[in-house]
């Protein structure tokens, strides 16, 4: 098509999507490899891409050890708790110990974090000021710029506006990285990146389940709009294992704006009603605990140690809430609103994160003084950092992780010398921002003894494979031009399908057989199996793909990389039968938590040649106790 190939060569580490994770993977990569080359391709601009782009207004991962507040034990138990057991306990606490130290440093280069200046000081400084157990208050606005700074001061060179669509294999060695591909979004030119070790730190995955906002506010999704599952999709097409994703994440919001809730539930002390101003969750619990056992809902045990109920259980309390003709659900604001300085954080916390929210309630008249908003459960998303643990399978760090976790290098996939951080690794929920950063570090550190260890040694990529995948990523624009002149409506061919076609076709997909809004998160295994076979065609037609021009192309590998994301969701649904999150979705055939036959991560792998799906059980090691060693205080 006349696009220029630039290739860049000798990479040492290639960083691939730098959201938090891949920033935290440049920065770090810098100190352990002082002489090595650190090259990161992104597909925004790293000053404003990822999920954090548009700032947060706190950071949800900080234990706060030097303020004698949590140890990493406990947040390995609170992420253990509400994701009903399941976490990779190795990566969480990994991520746990090493975490506090990040968020010192995001201070020291310039965010403002809130200090709580009631609270007496420890080693001359106040602690921060907190807004649950886990989460302290930031001014986060610029958050992605200050970290990103880290990073541009650490990689060699940074290539933003960069799709990467596929990672380069070895062919010296079978399952072996060797480095990334993809085109630039503005110029069109097709980038070769030949890397010793690639750490992924794409995003996860938003509308691949068909959203609830349509229309005009077709943008206003919960998790970042651009975050396509590039993360997924690079890794499941390379063969790499994966864990966990079946777990998608419902999240329970400010209705049409998807306003985030955690700032109002913990800091304003907020509460929800019913249509009718009865509360209503406590009213659920019995027959939830029928589904999901005591020992995963105990109310009496999660009030007396301040835990919080599973996020996905309170879900599944507004759904059928909902479903019993008693909505909408109210979030109270009106009693913490008549405080002025509670009245200017609600406000400001959308400023800062979420600034829809506020446009949409003044667009809309809503005054959180007066009147209490709307609730909604949002779309299913797939990512691995908020309440959710969907990613790759990686090994654990070698002082903490079993056999089963461990081959070598910390955060290293099942393909040699490809890392993750942040949505790309598996079960490793509650990292949100500071714990991707945090993953990227550990990633980026083990990346440079994987090299220095002599395992990314004879490294072969052949002009064959550069020039087969160059023909593969710009085969759409080839399809528009050959069938363009064939529309026989608007833009309906006879040809081809667009991205736009191809996306609608997948949400509903989704949607309808793998449990989204519209079917009320529900499931079973014929509609699954309905489902895969939808999508096989699906898959097909993909092939025939068309981009009118470069930002069509851009749309159509971003549709490439949801497809694998969701193809590996319907068969990790599939695969676990039973109903394990109630409230994130429902195996109509399998309504029960059944911890005798699915207390175990799932793992999966597509085979890159024929792309059949392997699945299988991976042992679900509790590695931290039980017993917190004194209660968790209030905060
Ligand atoms: P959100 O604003 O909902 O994304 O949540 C921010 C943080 O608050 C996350 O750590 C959530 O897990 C937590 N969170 C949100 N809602 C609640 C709740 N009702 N109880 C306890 N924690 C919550």
């Amino acid at each position: 098509m006349g696009y220029k190939t630039i290739i860049e060569d000798d990479i040492d580490i290639l960083v691939a999507g730098a959201g938090l994770g891949g920033t935290g993977a440049a920065f770090e990569a810098r100190y352990w490899g002082q002489n090595k080359k650190i090259v990161i391709a992104e597909k925004a601009n790293i000053d404003r891409s990822g999920a954090v782009a548009q700032g947060l207004y706190a950071i949800n991962c900080y234990m706060g050890t030097r303020f004698g507040e949590n140890n990493p034990e406990d947040h390995v138990r609170y992420a253990r708790i509400d994701l009903m057991g399941m976490v990779r306990e190795d990566l969480a606490f990994d991520m746990a110990r090493h975490v506090d130290s990040a968020v010192h440093q995001f201070e020291e280069w310039g965010l403002p974090i809130m200090i709580n200046e009631k609270k007496d000081k420890v080693g001359g400084k106040h602690p921060y000021m907190r807004e649950g157990r886990w989460q302290i208050m930031i001014h986060g606005e610029s958050y992605k710029p200050i970290v990103a700074e880290a990073a541009r001061k650490s990689a060699d060179k940074i290539f933003n506006r960069i799709c990467v669509t596929h990672l380069l294999m070895d062919e010296a060695k079978e399952n072996r990285v060797a480095g990334a591909v993809g085109f630039n979004v503005r110029t069109g030119n097709y980038h070769v990146f030949k890397s010793k070790t690639v750490i992924c730190g794409a995003g996860g995955a938003s509308n691949i389940f068909k959203p609830r906002s349509v229309g005009e506010g077709a943008g206003r999704v919960w998790y970042a709009p651009w975050s396509s599952g590039s993360a997924y999709g690079l890794m499941i097409e390379a063969g790499a294992k994966m864990t966990q994703m079946e777990n998608r994440i419902v999240l329970a919001r400010f209705k049409d704006g998807y306003g985030p809730v955690g700032a109002y539930f913990l800091h304003l002390k907020t509460y929800t009603q019913n249509a009718y101003g009865e509360e209503y969750e406590s009213k659920w619990f019995p027959a939830l605990q029928e589904m999901v056992g005591k020992e995963y809902l105990d109310p009496e045990v999660s009030h007396r140690t301040h835990r919080p109920i599973p996020t996905c259980l309170r879900n599944h309390a507004i759904i059928n809430e909902v479903n019993a003709g008693r909505g909408p659900i109210h979030m109270v604001t009106m009693e913490a609103f008549q405080d002025p300085h509670l009245e200017e954080i609600g406000w400001h916390n959308f400023l800062g994160m979420t600034v829809g929210q506020a446009v949409l309630w003044a667009a809309t008249d809503v005054d959180p003084k007066y009147e209490n908003p709307e609730l909604t459960t949002s779309e299913p998303y797939v990512m691995g950092s908020h309440a959710t643990g969907c990613g790759a399978w990686c090994s654990g760090p070698e002082d903490v992780s079993p056999d089963e976790y461990f081959w070598g290098y910390n955060r290293m996939t099942t393909v040699e010398g490809l890392f993750g951080a942040g949505d790309a690794v598996g079960g490793t929920p509650h990292a949100f921002s500071s714990g991707s950063f945090t993953e990227g570090r550990l990633a980026a550190k083990a990346a440079c003894k994987y090299i220095d260890d002599g395992k990314a040694e004879g490294i072969k990529v052949s002009d064959a494979q550069i020039q087969r995948r160059k023909e593969e990523i710009y085969k759409p624009m080839e399809t528009y031009t050959v069938g363009r002149n064939e529309i026989v409506a608007g833009t309906v061919n006879p040809n081809y399908i667009n991205p736009r076609q191809g996306l609608d076709r997948l949400q509903k997909l989704m949607d309808e057989y793998c449990g989204g809004f519209g079917v009320n998160y529900m499931t079973n295994d014929k509609l699954l199996k309905i489902g895969l076979k939808k999508m096989a065609i699906l898959g097909e037609d993909l092939e025939k793909v068309a981009a009118s021009d470069v930002h069509e192309l851009l749309r159509a590998w971003e549709l490439k990389h949801r497809f694998l994301t969701s193809e590996s969701v319907f068969h990790h649904t599939l695969f676990r039968k039973e109903t394990r999150w109630p409230g994130y979705y429902y195996r109509g055939d399998a309504m029960k938590l059944d911890d005798q036959n699915w207390h175990v991560l799932t793992v999966s792998r597509r085979d890159p040649k024929t792309g059949e799906y392997t699945m299988e059980k991976a042992p679900l090691y509790h590695l931290v106790g039980d017993v917190e060693k004194k209660p968790a205080e209030e905060h």
